[in-house]
């Protein structure tokens, strides 16, 4: 398990622990100040440095960078860190979750600089009593309150599921969200290209998610080599083996997202938990 399963799970995942998305923990004002805050300005994420940020990085003498990066990722640990889940979690979160809202994602903002709807704010409490989304909606955040844009949407967990599966049907992984850990109030859909948080963990060597407790493995007796599983996995986890006509997962790239499989016509892709996997145990 996770280092936030430790921490804040007792025994089980710790985003499956419904204690975590109370609402009570929205008393702390200094969460509340977080949440303000984080959706309050997305722009200055852009203006405070953005991809210029990764190359300044990138140019540091290895030591400064380790210490930046070392400093960063436990900071983000505190207030906002993710974890990859594959939709079976999604599944049993909304299981016990009472409300959704769809908006658009703060990632895609600052990257794309357009309305992406990818982020899903949940909680424990209905709709009309939540006060984490009463905190959204009070939120005077352009981005939420533009002429181009729908706000906040209430959503049924029916219909967040369906968006969810379309939304991994292009390829896009699902991800849950702290405020000021462990309380969690969103799940996103991140993939490579256009959200920073994906970015900054893949692609930049600064982790802001952990990998899922999965990982995925290819059953070769009914995988046909169609390689349709490749061209979704965010992480470069899959290869293909030409003597064998089939594909290949590498467990210590694999992020568990499970997005493989909604490719596979033949369902020869299946997630097993990482800690019975020895090479991606322990590999967050
Ligand atoms: S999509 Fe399925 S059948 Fe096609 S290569 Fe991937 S695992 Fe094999
Ligand atoms: S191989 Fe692993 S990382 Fe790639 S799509 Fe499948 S589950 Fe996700």
């Amino acid at each position: 398990m996770c280092e936030f399963c430790h921490k804040h799970g007792e025994g089980q995942k710790w985003y499956l622990r419904a204690e975590n998305y109370s609402e009570d923990l929205l008393s702390d004002l200094r969460r509340r100040k977080f949440i303000q805050d984080f959706f309050r300005s997305p722009e200055q994420d852009r203006d405070s440095g953005g991809g210029d940020r990764w190359e300044k990085l990138e140019r540091a003498p290895s030591f400064v960078r380790s210490v930046i990066t070392s400093m960063g990722v436990n900071r983000q640990k505190k207030v906002h860190y993710g974890q990859v889940v594959p939709i079976e979690e999604v599944e049993r979160i909304f299981g016990f979750v009472n409300s959704v809202v769809r908006l658009p994602c703060i990632c895609r903002q600052v990257t794309v600089g357009s309305e992406q709807r990818y982020c899903y704010g949940v909680s424990m409490v209905p709709q009309e009593e939540s006060q984490f989304t009463r905190l959204l909606r009070e939120i005077d955040a352009s981005y939420l309150t533009g002429p181009n844009t729908r706000g906040l949407e209430a959503l049924s967990k029916e219909e967040a599921l369906a968006s969810l599966r379309e939304l991994e049907r292009k390829g896009l992984c699902h991800t849950v969200w702290t405020f000021v850990a462990p309380f969690i109030g969103g799940i996103c859909n991140c993939d490579r290209s256009d959200c920073e948080a994906m970015r900054a963990t893949v692609t930049h060597n600064f982790p802001v998610m952990f990998r899922a407790e999965y990982v995925a493995e290819v059953n070769p007796e009914l995988c046909n080599g169609c390689r349709q599983c490749m061209r979704v996995c965010q992480f470069g986890a899959i290869g293909y083996s030409i003597a064998h006509e089939k594909v290949v997962i590498d467990p210590r790239r694999c992020y568990g997202c499970g997005i493989c499989r909604s490719l596979c016509t033949k369902n020869a892709t299946t997630l097993a938990e990482r800690s019975s996997v020895p090479l991606a145990r322990g590999v967050w």
